[in-house]
């Protein structure tokens, strides 16, 4: 079901142009209007779904099948090196529409892109144990 304030979904029925590169029964993908890289795609499921966590597993599946088809036409018509598969979850993790899309970023070597992970700090004594517990024990 469209949801009438989500711009994906204006983007899927039509109502929102967009650059669609691929499209098939479960997904579209179109090219991110302020990528990241030139290139930079949207994968998006036909049905509205808010986020990764909330989403049913089978229709996961699908998408991600339509994920990997949009990666290798990037790759190929960018003649990229590589790229990087995001799916942002919650505002804390950058997530702005709440439709859920895969970002399909092309990457050449040394082409500078700042997308990353971040400074990484290694564990404390015992943390990482600690850490592994409590995940291991939640739901
Ligand atoms: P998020 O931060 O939610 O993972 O990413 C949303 C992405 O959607 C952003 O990279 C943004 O540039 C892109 N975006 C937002 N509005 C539009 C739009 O109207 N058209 C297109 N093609 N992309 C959009
Ligand atoms: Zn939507």
């Amino acid at each position: 079901m469209a949801h009438d304030d989500c711009i994906f979904c204006k983007i899927i029925d039509g109502s929102i142009p967009s650059e669609k590169i691929y499209e098939d029964s479960d997904v579209v993908a179109f090219l991110d209007i302020n990528p990241t890289r030139p290139g930079h795609a949207l994968v998006v499921p036909r049905e509205h779904t808010k986020d990764f966590i909330s989403s049913d597993p089978a229709l996961l599946s699908r998408a991600i099948a339509g994920v990997q088809k949009v990666a290798g036409k990037v790759m190929s018509a960018m003649d990229a090196d590589g790229f990087v598969l995001a799916a942002l979850n919650g505002p804390a993790a950058g997530q702005e529409v709440f439709h859920l899309h895969f970002h399909v970023i092309p990457r050449k070597e040394g082409d500078g892109a700042l997308i990353g992970f971040g400074p990484k700090t290694p564990y404390k004594e015992g943390e990482i144990a600690e850490v592994a517990d409590k995940i291991r024990a939640a739901g």
